[in-house]
């Protein structure tokens, strides 16, 4: 019987390579849970590009809806000393550590995930939560630099053949604060350039 793998991914651009490559290796689904993305609004547009590629790959999905507070409540409140710093990880926690559970609670061989794929997170990071909360949910956590081995490049070229939505910031409202910043642009104000994560 082919393992049964649950993939928790964060959007499309970062997971549509991992879900082509593991399609064919194991029984996969694909488990979205990313409160942290803000506003609802771009929630429902990374989730709906998700949806789009897994419906045409006949990839089952689980939906874990919004669940704002849970991120507002365990997350928003670490301090941040440095980019990709303890809030970051607590962020990638919250979302790895509901991926394990539920993978443990439905019979999952293992989780992974396709948050080290983005161009700025730290693989060695992710994986060592990953690792943790694994151990702590009695599951294995499928470790890969999902970066290498021309994974990003063809990434890149899924979205640009698909036409998939790519946002530039990374989800949360810290992170579109910052987005403004760089960008100049007021709070609130519509995506003007090329969007990059
Ligand atoms: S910057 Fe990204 S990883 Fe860090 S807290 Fe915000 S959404 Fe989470």
């Amino acid at each position: 019987m082919p393992e049964k793998i649950l993939l928790h991914t964060c959007c499309a651009p970062c997971s549509i390579a991992i879900v082509e490559e593991l399609r064919g290796q194991c029984d996969l689904t694909v488990f979205f849970y990313n409160p942290n993305v803000f506003p609802e609004a771009e929630y429902l547009k990374r989730k709906a590009e998700v949806i789009s590629y897994c419906t045409d790959w006949g990839v089952p999905m689980v939906d874990c809806d919004y669940g704002f507070e849970a991120w507002e409540t365990k997350v928003a409140p670490v301090p941040q000393e440095e980019e990709n710093g303890s809030r970051c990880s607590a962020c990638y926690r919250l979302r790895l550590a509901a991926a394990a559970e539920y993978a443990r609670n439905h019979g999952f061989d293992r989780f992974a995930s396709s948050l080290a794929s983005g161009r700025t997170k730290k693989s060695a990071v992710i994986n060592a939560i990953g690792r943790t909360v694994g151990r702590e949910a009695g599951l294995p956590f499928l470790e890969k630099d999902w970066k290498k081995d021309g994974r990003m490049e063809r990434g890149y070229a899924l979205v640009a053949e698909r036409g998939i939505y790519r946002q530039d910031y990374c989800g949360c409202r810290f992170s579109l604060a910052d987005r403004d910043r760089r960008n100049g642009r007021a709070a609130g104000q519509p995506d003007g350039g090329p969007a990059d994560k």
